[in-house]
Parts: structure tokens; C-alpha cells; sequence
């Protein structure tokens, strides 16, 4: 998938957490959001035509020494990237911001980005370094790096994410919204968030 995919992908997987575990509504709330949908973008170091490898210096080296889809995106990496920022680090951020949402938004993102990727055509060493690859769709089904089939993804994610974003936020600031009382609504929120 290329890098507009996974970024909607991290970006939709921590707002349905958001909605999911009924946080509560932050200042920093679309900050964890924008969080999650960089970090889903940083696995693709592995591929020097990645937008990752070509927007921050010196990652394109990287590249040179990774085979693509193989460590950067294995359960390894996700465990050593939780490790890394939920056990491991910490820093006191402004304005009461806990590191503990962060740092998990981070992990979140970064996690989709495997997942989503199980969706290509060749899959992904998912439990490197073992040498099998894994995929979850046949391929005449599997959906290739920009291909009309991923433009599609993408943009119904990018709708989720502005739908669901702003419904949760009117409905948590107590707003409101005639719309959200709507037959319409109430499917659409027992399709997308479950239980309500
Ligand atoms: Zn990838």
C-alpha cells in the first residue's frame, strides 16, 4: 500500500480505539490521530522509493540494508516498537498530555501498517525472521500497490476518518446534531463501533 493508504489506515484504527474505549475528548485527541497515521507510515523504511525514505534525511540509507516487507514489518519490530515507547521511554509532553496515549498511538500505527499490508499480492514476512510470507487474500483479490483497487480503500478510510472524527467529537462536546438521531445514524454507528 503506498504511504496515503497506511496513513488513513493509522489514522482510522486509533480513532475507532478513541471511540471504542470511550475516551474522552482532549485537546490533544487529533493530535494521537495524526500520531498513529505518521507512525503507520515509518515501517516502509525498508523501501527506497518509500515517502518515508524520500521526506526524512538520511532513512533512504536504511533502505540499503533491508529487504522490503521482511524485519520493519514483522511482529518483531511491533513488539520491539512497544517496548521501546510504552516501556522504555518517556518524556514529560506540554499542556498535561500524557506520553502513555501517545506512545500507545504510536505502537497502533505503526501495528496497522503490517496488517494492512497482508491485503498486497505478495504479503509480508510477518514473523521474521522466519522465511514465510504471509497474505490473507488470494491474488486475483489481493490488492496491489496503487492500483485503482487501493485508490478505492483509501478514500472510503479517508471518509471514515473524517465521518467518525467528527461524529465522535460532536457527540462527546454534548453537541447537538440532529442528523445523529437519524435511523441512518444509529445503523451506521452499530456497523462501525458495535455495541451501542
Ligand atoms: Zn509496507
Amino acid at each position: 500500500m503506498n504511504y496515503r493508504t497506511h496513513s488513513m489506515t493509522g489514522a482510522l484504527a486509533m480513532e475507532l480505539i478513541l471511540v471504542e474505549t470511550h475516551a474522552p475528548v482532549h485537546w490533544w485527541s487529533p493530535v494521537l490521530i495524526i500520531a498513529s497515521g505518521l507512525s503507520a507510515t515509518v515501517p516502509d523504511i525498508d523501501h527506497p522509493e518509500s515517502a518515508v525514505s524520500h521526506r526524512v534525511p538520511l532513512v533512504g540509507i536504511i533502505a540499503r540494508f533491508l529487504k522490503h516487507r521482511t524485519v520493519t514489518h514483522s511482529l518483531l519490530a511491533v513488539v520491539a516498537v512497544w517496548a521501546l515507547l510504552v516501556r522504555f521511554l518517556y518524556f514529560d509532553l506540554p499542556g498535561g498530555m500524557p506520553w502513555d496515549s501517545l506512545a500507545w498511538s504510536m505502537v497502533i500505527g505503526y501495528a496497522s501498517h503490517p496488517f494492512i499490508d497482508l491485503f498486497n499480492p505478495e504479503g509480508v514476512q510477518l514473523f521474521w525472521p522466519l522465511p514465510y510470507w504471509v497474505r490473507v487474500l488470494p491474488e486475483p483479490l489481493a490488492i496491489p500497490v496503487n492500483s485503482l483497487r487501493e485508490e478505492i480503500v483509501c478514500l472510503i478510510f479517508k471518509l471514515a476518518v473524517v465521518v467518525i472524527g467528527i461524529s465522535w467529537a460532536l457527540v462527546n462536546l454534548r453537541f447537538h446534531v440532529p442528523v445523529l438521531d437519524s435511523f441512518a445514524w444509529h445503523v451506521i454507528k452499530t456497523i462501525t463501533f458495535g455495541r451501542y
